[in-house]
């Protein structure tokens, strides 16, 4: 089967939320009641790099985490608390509900989704499985409960590179979904064997290279940081390749002053309380043929913000259901790559994904 047979669907990009300014005196009373909450329902933040730095403070403060999303499942199984509220998109707060069943996941808002996942709807994804049926289904863990439930591994793009390699070094084919620019540089750096679902971020396909060129120029001294889900003539001038994770000790750890940072602004609130002397310099998003639908902002990660997550504290609504036989599925390919992960020794925590 080819993959032009199938009717993908269009992604609808939302516009980025636009949520009241609130004083600095309601914004404290605000956190203030987010706290009391948190504190009577025994209740902790579990939140992404990319979402707004006040609620990653807010995490930070009051016991929850800030983390890539596979961290963030993890750190709901070593939590006592029984609710997790997940301030992330929506595939993220389904990873937490299945490795944490027993557990109460809310989120701010359901309808935070991502390109990625919409772009792989879960029934066509299937039919093209069935059409490959000598292939390995690799999913990457931005995809829903139903998707990862179809493959044979769940992989982070910190840990894509030695899962592939670890099968085609056993020969087998991959079937991989659904972003193609990580895929496809797994498969640069690897050779192995691989069928690409055609899915992206909307975030990172916006890097531009031209403009990245020329921003290099500006700063010659400056380390050019990249995520795996930009395009390859972007990955192509970066110094460093990798995971939020590994984005964020890379400011931490290298000598370089300035650093031009081609991933989701959100992560500078991480960056910079790691190094809070070096320079970020935002990778290029405008410049020739640029559309800028994100302007590296996921708009999906800006619906999570102060007044909804005390909104969903108050109200318990959007909770994270998944069908049990989903889970049961689900949990398999995720189970895999942490037994996978534990067995090489490669630590998760430093090598998150998106
Ligand atoms: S930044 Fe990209 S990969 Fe991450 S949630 Fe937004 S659309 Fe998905």
């Amino acid at each position: 089967m080819n993959i032009e047979s199938l009717k993908l669907p269009e992604i609808k990009v939302p516009e980025h939320p636009r949520w009241p300014t609130l004083s600095e005196q309601e914004k404290q009373q605000l956190k203030q009641q987010i706290r009391d909450k948190l504190h009577q329902q025994k209740a902790v933040i579990v939140a992404h790099y990319y979402t707004d730095p006040e609620l990653q403070a807010l995490a930070e403060e009051t016991g929850g985490c800030v983390a890539d999303s596979l961290e963030m499942a993890r750190f709901g199984t070593q939590q006592e608390a029984q609710t997790l509220v997940v301030c992330g998109v929506r595939f993220m707060g389904e990873t937490s509900k299945i490795l944490n069943p027993e557990k109460r996941v809310i989120m701010p808002d359901l309808n935070a989704t991502c390109s990625l996942d919409e772009g792989c709807p879960a029934d066509l994804f299937s039919t093209f499985c069935d059409a490959h049926p000598e292939h390995t289904v690799v999913v990457y863990a931005n995809t829903s409960a139903e998707v990862k439930a179809r493959s044979d591994w769940v992989v982070t793009s910190g840990i894509a590179m030695p899962i592939v390699e670890h099968l085609a070094a056993k020969g087998e084919k991959i079937l991989w979904g659904p972003d193609r620019h990580l895929g496809s540089y797994v498969q640069r750096v690897t050779g192995a064997d691989m069928l690409m679902w055609p899915g992206s971020c909307v975030v990172h396909e916006e890097f531009k290279a031209v403009a990245l060129e020329r921003i290099r120029r500006l700063h010659p001294d400056a380390a050019v940081l990249v995520h795996p889900e930009s395009p390859e003539n972007v990955i192509q001038q970066a110094d460093v390749i990798g995971s939020t994770t590994a984005l964020i000790k890379a400011v931490a750890n290298m000598d370089n002053q300035e650093f031009i940072v081609a991933t989701d602004g959100g992560i500078f609130y991480k960056m910079q309380q790691m190094a809070p002397e070096k320079t970020l310099i935002e990778a290029p998003t405008a410049g020739e043929g640029a559309t800028c639908v994100s302007c590296a902002h996921c708009p999906w990660m800006g619906m999570n913000a102060l007044q909804n997550l005390n909104q969903v504290l108050e109200s318990g609504a959007n909770q994270i259901e998944i069908d049990p036989g989903i889970r049961e599925q689900a949990v398999i390919p995720i189970q895999r790559m942490l037994d996978f992960a534990a067995h090489q020794g490669i630590g998760m925590r430093n090598k998150g994904d998106a």
